[in-house]
């Protein structure tokens, strides 16, 4: 299929060009470049653009004929999102509604959208399945559940096909170590402790360790980056026009932060002092993925089920690339 990726130089939409290039898609990534990497999208295939520029959208979607959308562009950090919610709904909310137009008027019809676990807020059961109500609790997680409604509105009444993919955490890196994580500033966890292992910070702060979880410290389930990838192409496949997808991708195990920094010690041998801060606003206590729809739905495995396997891709690619892609 002809695909456009917005986001594609991103962390996440960059593994996934990669993944459905090899696939034998043909692949275009869009991407303004405020968090991407040039360095990161095959040679010729990047369109540099704003998701506000509809005509340029617009000529891009009917130029190279695409047939289907992954739209990875979006911000997403917790907690900038509670301090600058207009950041984010901007750019995740009302962007993502230009593309969706830009979509109807070259009769594009199909999107994988990358949703979240955070629009689940503070959920009732763990493992959270498909059926948890969605209430989160900060605006990146409102900002997301705004265009899984859209998505859903204009499946029925324009009869958009679309994937809702809930990621719960993105980790790792390509397992050659030519494709990893590189924001900046960095506010994931894996890679500020792997940066703390190489030298480049002193310690790592934990943030919160009176949550009513075993140890303390929040849980996660964190989910390796060709994973998604893999569940995007699947998903790509079953998409027709008026159908919906709305599944969870994760492992369904869950990691205290406490337990990744340890996890980062054994995989690097490197000691990591830590400290203990105050809670970050917005974070739930634990998010760990049933993904057994996902799995029955598209035939889709997780291949990376133990956080020292995944913490060893993003180890690969940091030691090899200190200063990201920029080195
Ligand atoms: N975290 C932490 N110290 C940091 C960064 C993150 O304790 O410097 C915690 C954070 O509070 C959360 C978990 O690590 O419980 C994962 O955070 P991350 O930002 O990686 O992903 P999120 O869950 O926000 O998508």
């Amino acid at each position: 299929m002809r695909i456009l990726v917005t986001g594609g130089a991103g962390y996440i939409g960059s593994h996934a060009v990669r993944w459905l290039a090899r696939e034998g898609h043909e692949v275009w990534v869009y991407d303004n470049l405020c968090a991407g990497h040039r360095q990161a999208v095959p040679e010729g295939r990047l369109v540099v653009g704003e998701l506000m520029d509809r005509p340029r959208l617009v000529e891009t979607l009917s130029a190279h004929q695409i047939e289907a959308v992954m739209h990875f562009a979006a911000f997403a950090a917790v907690g900038e999102s509670v301090a600058d919610p207009a950041k984010y709904y901007q750019n995740n909310v009302v962007a993502s509604l230009n593309l969706l137009e830009a979509m109807r008027a070259t009769g594009v019809n199909k999107m994988v959208f990358s949703s979240t676990t955070a629009t689940y807020g503070a959920p009732n059961r763990i493992p959270i399945t498909e059926d948890e109500p969605q209430k989160p609790i900060n605006p990146y997680g409102f900002a997301k559940l705004v265009i899984e409604q859209a998505l859903d509105d204009y499946r029925a009444a324009y009869g958009l096909g679309y994937a809702a993919l809930r990621y719960f955490n993105a980790a790792g890196a390509s397992p050659d170590g030519d494709l990893g994580e590189d924001h900046d500033p960095e506010t994931h966890l894996i890679p500020i402790v792997l940066q703390v292992a190489l030298g480049q910070r002193q310690n790592i702060t934990v943030f919160g360790e009176d949550y009513a979880t075993p140890d303390g410290t929040c849980i996660r389930d964190y989910v390796h980056v060709d994973d998604l990838s893999s569940a995007h192409a699947l998903a790509l496949k079953q998409l027709q026009p008026g159908t919906a997808l709305k599944l969870n991708l994760g492992t369904g195990r869950g990691q205290s932060v406490r337990e990744v920094i340890d996890a980062c010690r054994r995989v690097t041998g490197h000691a990591i002092p830590t400290l203990v801060g105050a809670r970050r606003p917005g974070d739930p206590p634990e998010l760990v993925a049933d993904s057994r729809r996902a799995q029955s739905v598209l035939g889709w495995k997780p291949r990376y089920m133990e956080i020292e396997e995944t913490i060893r891709t993003a180890w690969r690619w940091h030691s090899s690339h200190p200063r990201g892609y920029a080195g």
